[in-house]
């Protein structure tokens, strides 16, 4: 407990009233009747930062004194105070305030913070009753209009418990990032791993009891679980985290009103209400904003952060919205995924991204994303094209209206932040990827996963074969980490930072390989 001496009175000073009693297993009353006594910890998940913009950011935290068994709160509304200040000895306070915990969303906390200043650090921490939670850091982004020399931030994703330690989190927190992007599989959503074997062993067990989520309280206490990890919270602390799902903070390869593998016209209700217990627990414990809390099941997640007048990141949602899958899904050599009426955005968020397109004011436009856009083709027959349903090859019409789209605007900057494959990889857009000579209208960065799938290795023996399929790929590497983006006016640099292990905590990191794509002449070249 961070601060189990300090007494209510000395806590809430000029907070005005907050009048809470209550009588539960994990609370007793105080000295000063009303005030709120923990017994243990209730700031077990950390703190986290969120929604970064040029005047504030979310703040996030929950109060779960018994985290991984529905949280140990009574079922009562808890009033917590937060700060903000600009030093870290939380000295000059310049912001605080109260928010209600409410047991109807696991006692979580989203408090958006605005009126702050530009481009610089913040710190802040929460107090409920007699706990105090660890302080975290959050950067504001530069002002609209202003000329930022300079943007760097962490992409990350695919972090599966039982795969290994979230070592990479931990040398993330040493980057002075100022965001971080996560492009989902925050949690997945399995059973326990049944068979430890060389290759894939289990290098840590999930408690007693936990099993295949699927209801409300199982996908709070999996959040939970991940958020207990130490290096998780430390990357949480050290900047601001803007956050997308995809298939696993779900199910496996879910889209739209579908399972995996299932086609329309046929949602069934258990998988529905599955899904909506899956994104009610994901908007809970993401530090987003309460406009994206779901609404009759759905979360607006596609969104935009411009960053002055070098970047606008466009977060989309490939889930969601997305046709059913090309051909049952899978690797197919499939006509299908071409029809035109394939979308992984749907109509809507089309018409939003092709705005943000026609009206981007910046020097680079990054989609900030999921699944694979570039084409990967594996057919071992020539003249056929096998590729993976799941991926932007599943909507070959789709990908072709985004790539009209950017041209039709005359888009500066392209550039394509991507997950979910647990690999790094980099490679050209190009406008037919069936031609090599056709034009690159920008690049793609795979950013690898912080664990699942275990050690890996740097490379694959069917790489070779794959790069002579797809020449637009030019890097790739099967190691865990992150890749770190430093964005100039007119140079992006990504470096893929990676751990030799992470079936052992506490492995060095190091940085694989350092790829750059000027903005005027976009193409992957090594530094
Ligand atoms: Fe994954
Ligand atoms: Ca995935």
């Amino acid at each position: 407990m961070t601060s189990g001496k300090l007494n209510r009175r000395d806590l809430l000073t000029g907070a005005g009233t907050v009048a809470i009693a209550l009588a539960a297993p994990a609370l007793a009353e105080g000295a000063f009747g009303a005030s709120l006594r923990f017994k243990s910890d209730p700031f077990t998940l950390g703190v986290a930062s969120g929604e970064p913009a040029s005047d504030g950011f979310v703040i996030w935290t929950r109060l779960a004194p018994e985290p991984f068994n529905g949280g140990g709160m009574p079922s009562k509304p808890i009033n917590v105070h937060y700060e903000i200040a600009t030093d870290a000895a939380f000295k000059i306070i310049v912001q605080s305030g109260d928010v209600v915990a409410d047991h109807r969303a696991a006692h979580t906390v989203h408090v958006e913070v605005g009126g702050l200043g530009p481009s610089r650090d913040y710190h802040y921490r929460f107090i409920a009753g007699n706990a105090r939670s660890p302080a975290g850091r959050a950067r504001t982004l530069p002002a609209a209009g202003a000329s930022a020399k300079q943007v760097r931030f962490g992409a990350v994703g695919c972090q599966r418990w039982e795969h290994g330690f979230f070592t990479a989190y931990r040398h993330l927190a040493d980057e002075d990032f100022d965001f971080v992007f996560h492009s989902g599989d925050y949690i997945y959503e399995y059973g326990p791993m049944k068979k430890s074997t060389p290759k894939r062993p289990i290098v840590r067990t999930m408690p007693d009891g936990f099993k295949a989520a699927r209801t409300l309280q199982d996908y709070r206490n999996r959040y939970a679980l991940y958020k207990s990890d130490p290096d998780l919270q430390m990357a949480h602390a050290s900047t601001a985290f803007i956050a997308s799902f995809d298939d696993h903070e779900v199910a496996n390869d879910w889209k739209g009103q579908f399972e995996e593998g299932k086609i329309e016209p046929s949602p069934s209700p258990a998988f529905l209400k599955r899904r909506s217990a899956a994104l009610q627990a994901w908007y809970e414990h993401m530090p987003v904003r309460r406009t994206m809390r779901p609404r009759r099941s759905i979360i607006q997640s596609y969104r935009s952060f411009v960053i002055g007048r070098l970047m606008t990141l466009n977060i989309l949602d490939t889930r969601q919205f997305r046709t059913g899958p090309a051909c049952d899904g899978g690797w197919q050599a499939c006509p299908d995924a071409a029809n035109p009426k394939r979308s992984l955005l749907g109509a809507a968020q089309e018409r939003w991204l092709y705005d943000q397109f026609a009206n981007s004011t910046t020097r680079w436009n990054a989609l900030a994303q999921q699944v694979l856009m570039m084409r990967l083709n594996r057919s071992k027959i020539a003249d056929e094209i096998e590729t993976h349903m799941d991926k932007w090859d599943g909507a070959v019409a789709g990908r072709d209206r985004l790539f009209r789209a950017a041209l039709a605007a005359r888009l500066p900057g392209l550039v394509t932040l991507t997950g979910d494959i647990h690999n790094n990889w980099a490679g050209d857009l190009k406008l037919d990827f069936a031609d090599p000579a056709s034009q690159t209208i920008g690049v793609e960065f795979v950013a690898t996963s912080i664990s699942a799938g275990g050690n890996g290795a740097d490379t694959k023996k069917s790489f070779k074969r794959l790069q002579g399929l797809n020449p637009h790929i030019k890097f790739y590497n099967n190691q865990r980490g992150y890749v770190r983006h430093t964005v100039t006016p007119e140079r992006w640099q990504a470096d893929f930072r990676i751990l030799e292990t992470v079936s052992v905590r506490d492995a060095p990191i190091k940085t694989r390989i350092s790829l750059v794509s000027n903005r005027k002449s976009p193409g992957i070249r090594k530094l």
